[in-house]
């Protein structure tokens, strides 16, 4: 059987507040019994903490700052994450990063707030799920400044180019199902051929992202953590590798990366 590990799962969103037991029962009932929540401020962080310890079999948690919400950070509010690092559940920290596309945040601001987050990461002895969207070359040079963090750039949607600078700097790559859109995935396709099996993750970002070739379209019109697997056959398509052993080589990789050993209870 499938065991799918979701690396990037919004499910503190408000988009699941009705039926949240029901999503997260739906997944694991389908074989994604590895979900990773993530923080986008500190809000959110706690709250994915709290989540994880009412699912501890299925459900882990990074907690971090987003580039959108790097203003909301005060000196009170980074004692708070940098406790929540202390959770047997955080093992992460993000997401995290840089977006000069929307700049919600002065980028200044996303610099200070996302190089201090690099720093943690590296005191703490996490991973980070990275953020990037137009800042690639900002990105690439603070990465580059602290070589021994774990990592893995999160919804990957650049070039081959973009892709060769992150494996040069040993990131992992998420994939999610931006690569479902035949509208914008030509680039992100040419990609794929060049991220090694061992680098490869999997996520859905649910609620976003919904994949364009799910049929039938789901009626929330939301993307779910069982959605994953559009991503991983269209991933092992381009991959033309079997779709189950995309599936178990991508739930390796979580493990290793994020030091999160399989439950032999969820098995
Ligand atoms: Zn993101």
């Amino acid at each position: 059987m499938n065991i799918w590990t979701d690396i990037c799962v919004n499910l503190t969103n408000k988009r699941f507040d009705n039926d949240r037991e029901q999503v997260i029962q739906d997944a694991v009932e389908k074989g994604v019994k590895r979900m990773l929540v993530v923080g986008t401020c500190l809000e959110s962080s706690q709250k994915a903490v709290e989540l994880c310890a009412q699912y501890p079999q299925y459900l882990r948690a990074t907690a971090g700052c987003h580039p959108h919400d790097a203003k909301t950070m005060s000196a009170q509010s980074w004692e708070q994450l940098s406790a929540l690092f202390e959770s047997p559940y955080v093992i992460a920290i993000g997401e995290c990063g840089l977006d000069f596309n929307r700049n919600f945040s002065e980028p200044e601001i996303q610099l200070e707030v996302f190089s201090k987050q690099l720093e943690l990461a590296l005191q703490h002895n996490l991973p980070v799920l990275l953020h990037e969207r137009d800042a690639y070359k900002e990105m690439l040079s603070l990465l580059a400044q602290h070589p021994k963090l774990k990592k893995v750039i999160h919804c990957f949607t650049g070039s081959e180019e973009q892709v060769q600078g992150y494996l040069e700097l040993n990131c992992y790559v998420g994939i999610t199902g931006w690569i479902c859109d035949e509208r914008r995935n030509a680039e992100l396709q040419g990609a794929i051929d060049v991220i090694p099996n061992e680098r490869l993750l999997i996520e859905t970002d649910a609620p976003y992202l919904l994949p364009r070739t799910l049929k039938p379209k789901p009626a929330k019109g939301r993307c779910e953590p069982i959605h994953i697997e559009e991503v991983s056959q269209q991933l092992a398509a381009l991959k033309n590798i079997p779709h189950d052993v995309l599936v178990a080589i991508t739930t390796l990789n979580s493990t290793q990366l994020f030091d999160w050993p399989i439950d032999e209870a969820i098995l």
